[in-house]
């Protein structure tokens, strides 16, 4: 959500006459777009405001905006402690950045403007988008659930969703710029509907989406079990485009945390969902969520939560140490868990995982898979080239080919296997229109501004 929020601001830029900064150059403004879903990325807004303080006494005219969650949920707050912020705008007020650096500008003084709800779909803000073949389309914002360990409801309001009709004319518009694959966006994408009392909309939309002609690949993030419905999984095994993935946040293996965290399924539920998802598509992938150490978590929850990895086999877990959020009401629960035996479950739930994603790619070696290629892994000479590429179930592929372009489609067979990887030789190279939107966009930006709009630390550092 925040990636695709940063591709806006970018485009609300480029519209107001910005151009983006090449590599090697000093910027004259610097966005950061946070998010606070975790305390550490909190810590680590301050840290990098510090390195820009001393080029704004190099360059009066040089600027620094703050946006995103942290900026909704801090306020004020920004510019006490980094009062050379020049502005700082919230979740729902995204469009007025422009606006609010001219003024920063003009009246030489930070300009703070947090709105409490959202004044237009974001989706009607231009975009310059990161990639030319693969684009995300946000369905809904915000979210009406109220899971206690989540700060987003507080930040990104309730849900709002948007119109079909407006989202199959941005998915038409995208697929005639070039865009073979589309990613689906809202907090819980399948309560979409529920501003509109229609039931089975989420189901509907998949299906709609996926009779676009030229759309190679649907994919969404992410549903929430406890509105999960069989005509998802239906749409989905109906549609071609739709791909034979699922993530689907866990959270905890545990009832009796799953009741604490207020989600309002159980183990049981969620293992049928799979269940039934891979007797709908046998070659589905699942990937998931889970925190670990949240208050109350006993070490028999805990063991609840490592036998439900080993019976769901997901290819790939993000598993994060539970993170006390301010305001939420897990953060003033009692029996708060050690940060060492939480690191401890941390290490043997990533371990576990691990086994099962290097058993999973194991047993893909001698396969071969429809591998859409993405970008370069980093080897690349005159006489080979390494791509990177998700096969439908989105497992990464690393493929060796000179061939490919960033948007194209390769049957490739896979050789060789490791838990976060695969590694495999191109049989065959589909030229895409992917690929040819790639291609254009390299010309008219050239590829190292493509990056530029997600600085790193390192080139922060660097300035
Ligand atoms: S479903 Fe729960 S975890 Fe996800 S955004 Fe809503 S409140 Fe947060």
């Amino acid at each position: 959500m925040n990636v695709h929020d940063s591709e806006r601001i970018a485009g609300l830029l480029l519209d107001a006459g910005y151009a983006a900064a090449l590599e090697g150059s000093t910027p004259d403004l610097v966005v950061f777009n946070t998010c606070a879903v975790r305390e550490n990325a909190d810590n680590k807004l301050y840290g990098n405001l510090s390195f820009l303080a001393p080029l704004k006494k190099n360059n009066p005219n040089f600027q620094i905006a703050v946006g995103g969650c942290m900026a909704q949920k801090d306020q004020d707050s920004i510019i006490k402690r980094a009062p050379y912020v020049d502005v700082v705008f919230g979740t729902h007020n995204i469009g007025s950045l422009p606006a609010l650096l001219e003024r920063a500008r003009i009246e030489e003084e930070s300009q703070v403007e947090i709105k409490e709800s959202l004044e237009h779909f974001p989706s009607t803000l231009p975009v310059r988008r990161h990639s030319a073949f693969s684009a995300w389309v946000s369905i809904s914002v915000g979210c009406n659930n109220t899971c206690t360990f989540c700060i987003v409801p507080a930040l990104r309001g309730v849900e709002k969703d948007r119109p079909s009709v407006d989202i199959l004319k941005e998915v038409r518009a995208l697929v005639e710029q070039g865009v073979v694959e589309i990613t689906l966006l809202g907090q819980n994408v399948n309560a979409y509907g529920v501003n509109f009392g229609e039931r089975g909309a989420f189901a509907k939309l998949i299906r709609e989406v996926g009779t676009i002609d030229g759309l190679e690949r649907l994919r969404f993030m992410s549903p929430h079990p406890r509105d999960f419905t069989q005509d998802v999984i239906e749409a989905m095994a109906e549609t071609k485009a739709a791909m034979p993935h699922l993530h689907m946040p866990l959270q905890s293996g545990s009832d009796r945390i799953l009741q604490a965290m207020r989600r309002s399924y159980r183990r049981d539920r969620y293992l049928g969902i799979i269940e039934d998802v891979r007797k709908a598509m046998p070659d589905a992938g699942i990937t998931t969520d889970i925190i670990v150490g949240f208050p109350g978590e006993t070490e028999e929850d805990f063991e609840q939560t490592l036998d439900i990895v080993r019976q769901a086999r997901f290819t790939a877990a993000y598993t994060f140490q539970y993170s006390k959020r301010p305001g939420t009401p897990a953060a003033t629960m009692p029996d708060q868990i050690a940060d060492d035996v939480m690191a401890d479950r941390y290490t043997r739930l990533h371990k576990l995982q691990q086994e099962m994603s290097g058993a999973i790619n194991r047993d893909s070696v001698g396969k071969s898979f429809e591998v859409l290629i993405t970008d370069h892994e980093g080897r690349h000479d005159a006489q080979r080239s390494r791509m990177n590429g998700r096969t439908p179930d989105f497992r990464l592929v690393h493929v060796d080919t000179n061939e490919a372009r960033p948007g194209d489609i390769a049957e490739v067979t896979i050789t060789e296997s490791s838990p976060n990887f695969m590694v495999g030789t191109a049989n065959s190279i589909r030229k895409t229109r992917g690929g040819d939107a790639h291609d254009a966009r390299v010309k008219e930006v050239g590829s190292t501004a493509i990056m530029v709009g997600m600085p790193t630390l390192a080139k922060l550092k660097s300035l």
